[in-house]
């Protein structure tokens, strides 16, 4: 995945947080408070205008990400995306695309930055949950790229499903307790969101 492509990637997610910004919210009022769909677009749309003038490498572009995560979206959400996409930029410095072997180092980097900035392990019902099944989905070698995108897409919403039943034991949503139990995690579902954007940018 070279740069351009890299790009097409972050500006299909940028659409569908965009579109997709009132049900994020709508998730985040049962267990927070109300604001991911917003924050998420604010950092997005952001980012979609400085991409259509950046003309960066690929590690360039998650920097650009980040920064932008960390200073436009705030909350939880900001700081945790925003050092995910921080440990992969540093993880693809000096080259010149993502290779199909680049992926499961990639990931695991951005994974590692959201449990470490998050204090999880796993199992808390957030965002990580979900990042952490697809660092272990990339871990199996895979010949083709559309494959890998789709096995990855397929683990996100897996897991997504299957932290419902959780409770959630850190982020705002901890505060409802049991009452947490059979809701969707915002952030979870924000993350299977890249993912699906991921799939569409590499089998289109
Ligand atoms: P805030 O809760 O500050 O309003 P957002 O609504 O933007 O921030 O983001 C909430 C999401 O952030 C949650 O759905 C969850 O996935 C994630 N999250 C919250 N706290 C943590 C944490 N400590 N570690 C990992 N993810 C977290
Ligand atoms: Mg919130
Ligand atoms: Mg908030």
């Amino acid at each position: 995945m070279n740069a351009i492509e890299v790009k097409h990637w972050f500006r299909r997610y940028a659409d569908r947080i965009l579109e997709k910004k009132n049900e994020l919210t709508d998730l985040d009022s049962a267990v927070g408070d109300g604001d991911h769909g917003v924050n998420l677009a604010r950092g997005w749309k952001a980012i979609g205008n400085e991409m259509e003038t950046f003309d960066g490498g690929v590690s360039d572009i998650f920097l650009l990400v980040s920064r932008t995560l960390i200073s436009k979206v705030g909350g939880a959400s900001g700081p945790l995306y925003g050092t995910a996409f921080l440990r992969m930029s540093a993880v693809l410095r000096g080259k010149e695309q993502i290779g199909k072997d680049d992926w499961p180092g990639l990931l695991k980097a951005g994974c590692e930055g959201i449990g470490q900035r998050g204090r999880v392990n796993g199992g808390e019902k957030t965002m990580y949950d979900v990042w952490l099944a697809v660092t272990e989905a990339a871990e199996k070698k895979e010949p083709e790229e559309a494959t890998l995108a789709l096995r990855l897409l397929e683990a996100a919403r897996k897991k997504a499903e299957e932290i419902i039943e959780l409770q959630a034991t850190k982020g705002r949503a901890a505060y409802l307790g049991e009452r947490s139990i059979g809701h969707r995690d915002p952030g979870a579902e924000s993350t299977v969101l890249l993912f699906e954007a991921l799939h569409d940018t590499v089998s289109n």
